[in-house]
């Protein structure tokens, strides 16, 4: 037989994430790999999508969302993010970020187009671009705060470059690009004539007073950025593929007919769920969820300096990146599996969000994770 995977299918990589994950199941370890926020979904979510169902919304919805979701959107892009975007032109719920972020590359990418990623990077980021035959490039940004200068993005940027993309508040670093920093890169990609795409899906986990600002509110720049956000992880429903997109009515058309091609709609039902909590819930359901997060945040950083793995204090989002240099083994990959023997805590191991080998200095936990599964993961890695 001659028959073979596509090319282009070959250069996609299984997820490390997805790998160690299964290498825990095999060693019944406690899972801290997987960024799965298995908090309860919160009663109006749940309550909204169950009536839908019942009340009969369950065909096709338009091609870019449910109007009632779209509108509900469009207040919470304005209040809480400060922009403002028209729930009929600027707006295609998708399924998932990630199917917005495949949409808008799709509609917005030819083949040879460059991306730079700002790296640590979130993996699904490099592989979406492959997928569309784009090319990521990459600016390092250096630990512990995750800084990165303008001369790093000068000397990324090529004729080809068409793109930079922003991760806020990002996986795996936890980095909550500040305002300056977010002019600066404003200012470059106005330069050098680049749409900015910005995943903000962690938009609500920040910590120590931080806040968030969404690239798009930056002077000048809506009409070239793609805002890419979820609810998948504020409303612990990340089975549920529920995403969006929100930029300026030329590309939003197209980014809508795209989506529509290849997911034809999020689920109808679902939609409605989501449109229900963003409405109902209120700004103490979001002061919770942040004061939740920062416990446990502060469990597994204390946990993690208690054993010498230093964290990188994350800002915003809920993984932390610990510092494994003095732990044995020649890649981060084996220094994961010695954490996941030693201790039965699966984390993932750097060359999962770095483009070349270098320092093999990180693993990455996430703490989305029950109290009473994560106390459980830090009294084993007190064994360490
Ligand atoms: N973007 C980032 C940075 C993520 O970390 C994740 C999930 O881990 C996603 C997107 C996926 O979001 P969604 O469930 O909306 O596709």
């Amino acid at each position: 037989m001659t028959l073979e995977i596509s090319k282009k299918a070959s250069r996609i990589v299984q997820a490390e994430i997805r790998s160690m994950s299964i290498e825990c199941e095999l060693h019944n370890g406690v899972n801290l790999a997987q960024g799965v926020c298995d908090t309860e979904v919160p009663f109006p979510v749940r309550r909204g999508a169950q009536m839908a169902i019942d009340e009969g919304v369950n065909s096709y919805t338009r091609y870019d969302g449910i109007g009632e979701l779209r509108q509900a959107i469009a207040r919470k892009m304005k209040s809480y993010n400060g922009i403002d975007a028209n729930p009929d032109t600027d707006i295609v719920v998708s399924s998932g970020s990630t199917g917005s972020f495949y949409a808008a590359c799709v509609s917005l990418l030819n083949p040879g187009d460059e991306v730079i990623l700002f790296e640590p990077y979130y993996g699904y980021h490099v592989n979406t671009l492959l997928a569309v035959d784009a090319v990521p490039t990459y600016v390092r940004m250096y630990a512990p705060d995750w800084t990165f200068m303008a001369e790093d993005l000068e000397n990324a940027v090529t004729p080809r470059t068409r793109g930079i993309m922003v991760n806020t508040p990002g996986n795996p670093s936890g980095k909550v690009f500040t305002k300056r920093e977010l002019q600066m890169i404003a200012a470059f990609a106005k330069k050098h004539d680049l749409f900015v795409f910005t995943d903000e899906i962690y938009e609500y986990f920040l910590y120590d007073g931080r806040e968030h600002i969404s690239p798009a509110t930056i002077d000048g720049m809506y009409e070239r950025t793609i805002t890419i956000s979820g609810l998948s992880k504020t409303f612990s429903i990340t089975g549920w593929r529920i995403g969006y997109s929100v930029c300026h009515e030329k590309w939003a058309k197209m980014i809508g007919y795209v989506n529509d091609l290849i997911y034809v709609c999020a689920p109808a039902p679902l939609q409605m769920g989501v449109a229900k909590g963003l409405d109902q819930l209120g700004a103490d359901y979001y002061e919770n969820a942040r004061k939740e997060y920062a416990a446990k945040r502060e469990l597994i950083c204390s946990t993690l300096d208690k054993v010498g793995l230093k964290p990188c204090v994350p800002q915003g989002a809920y993984y932390v990146l610990a510092d494994v240099t003095h732990l044995s083994g020649n890649t981060s990959k084996d220094k994961a599996m010695n954490i996941l023997k030693k201790t039965g805590v699966a984390s993932v191991p750097d060359e999962a969000f770095f483009h070349e080998p270098g320092d093999r200095q990180f693993v990455r936990f996430c703490f989305a994770k029950h109290d009473d599964e994560l106390n459980e993961a830090c009294n084993r890695l007190l064994k360490l």
